[in-house]
């Protein structure tokens, strides 16, 4: 008898339909023969309108504070998936995160779980076929504070929730039915791919493909957790992984060059402006931001002139407004001028072939020449390219260089 935790995404619950149709699934893994752990997201569009309420008080507000209104999206459907359950004979029981409990880091709206104690919840698995209903995206910290993981939380909480039932799958039920060259919604000759690497479906979901929170891909590779990604409306068609899975690289046979693009339009551009080229000023920029915890993306340094260079780089534009306070309070960089700009994204490419093909970044910016788009700043790594550009060219870009990669249908080299 295999052990899976099942995750439903905002849409698979957004409504009591919904969650019927979720509690059927569940239902099915369990007449399999499975022993099933179910994670929940909050219904859809809730969470916003919890963050929403929190910027409307104050867009500074306390973050302990924050945390406790927005994790209780989660705590309503865990409660109505136990219930949908138990209404078809199944024995459920809901469990938020300090009830397991879910322990987890400090740093409150983007914490890392820490530890999960699984032991009473695979006790009542085994003894009393007992379904264990998560509320996902929320954990606890040792100072018995609700926290919650970031957005895309709940993916992280079902993968956590696996390593630590050492269960051996985690699905993840979604409004697609797997994980595509691109954002299908954006491009609609996407391909669904049957499997990707853990590695490229890291850079993926780090560049802004949220079908996977990048945290819980992370986890996933570390903790050796296959993923499925499949969806909740759709029935599976004969196979054993309808989606796609998510798995280590030696199990996939096909290696392509680039497999996937992805954009972001969740970071704004900072620049500081004739800053002196001098030794000591990028610490006294990035030192206060990570003490802020808060995240740097993209950097890059232009050649001085006249002893005065330009700085600029990307920080999320949920941290914009705290990232520019920090930067305003900082004595070493009195009197220097700092811009943003918020409308921009970050369009990326990626895949594991990189790593032994030349002229990959080549036909990205060829790609995007062609179609008048400027590049405003370039980031690499070994299976991934990125640029930032004007926003307003998000869609543009990303179906051009889909299609300069030959994403669809038959496939040719860079
Ligand atoms: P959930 O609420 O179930 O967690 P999300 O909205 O977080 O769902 O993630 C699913 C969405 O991810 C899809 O609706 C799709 O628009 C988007 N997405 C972005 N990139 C991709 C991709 N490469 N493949 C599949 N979906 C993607
Ligand atoms: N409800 C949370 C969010 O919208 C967590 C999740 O859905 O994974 O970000
Ligand atoms: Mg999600």
């Amino acid at each position: 008898m295999a052990r899976i935790v099942v995750k439903f995404g905002g849409t698979s619950v957004a409504g009591i339909p919904q969650i019927e149709n979720a509690a059927a699934k569940v239902a099915a893994e369990i007449a399999r023969g499975h022993q099933v752990a179910v994670v929940v997201s909050a219904m859809s569009g809730v969470t916003n309108q919890l963050i929403e309420y929190c910027r409307e008080i104050s867009p500074l507000h306390d973050a302990r504070e924050y945390d406790a209104v927005v994790a209780s999206g989660e705590n309503v459907t865990s409660g109505l998936m136990a219930l949908a359950l138990q209404k078809r004979g199944i024995q459920a029981r809901s469990w938020q995160g300090w009830q397991i409990p879910i322990l987890c880091s400090d740093v409150h709206g983007k914490a890392r779980i820490l530890e999960i104690d699984g032991t009473e919840i695979a006790r009542r698995m085994d003894n009393d076929n007992e379904v264990a209903v998560i509320a996902g995206f929320q954990g606890v910290t040792s100072r018995q504070r609700v926290t919650t993981l970031g957005r895309g939380g709940s993916d992280t909480t079902a993968v956590a929730l696996a390593a630590a039932l050492q269960a051996e799958r985690c699905d993840i039920y979604t409004d697609v039915n797997g994980v595509y060259t691109a954002d299908p919604r954006i491009v609609q000759h996407a391909r669904k791919l049957k499997k990707i690497s853990y590695e490229e479906m890291y850079e993926l979901a780090s560049s802004g493909s949220k079908v996977l929170m990048t945290r819980s891909v992370e986890m996933a590779m570390k903790m050796n957790v296959p993923v499925q990604v499949l969806s909740t409306f759709e029935e599976p068609i004969g196979s054993d992984y309808p989606g796609t899975l998510v798995t280590r690289d030696e199990d996939i046979v096909e290696q392509e060059v680039v497999n996937g693009v992805a954009h972001s339009k969740d970071e704004a551009k900072v620049t500081l402006v004739k800053v002196p080229d001098i030794p000591g000023i990028a610490a006294g920029v990035f030192g206060p931001l990570a003490e802020a915890n808060i995240n740097v993306d993209m950097i890059v340094q232009n050649v001085s002139q006249d002893g005065k260079t330009d700085m600029t780089f990307t920080v999320s534009k949920a941290e914009l407004q705290r990232a520019m306070q920090v930067l305003k309070n900082e004595p070493r960089l009195a009197g220097i001028e700092i811009r943003f700009d918020e409308d921009v994204a970050k369009i990326s490419v990626v895949g594991i072939g990189m790593k032994s093909h030349a002229g990959v970044a080549q036909t990205m910016f060829t790609a995007l020449a062609e179609r008048g788009i400027n590049i405003q700043v370039i980031s690499t790594s070994e299976i991934k390219i990125s640029v930032l550009i004007a926003a307003e060219y998000t869609e543009l870009a990303v179906r051009a260089l889909h299609a300069a990669y030959g994403l669809e249908g038959d496939r040719k080299l860079a």
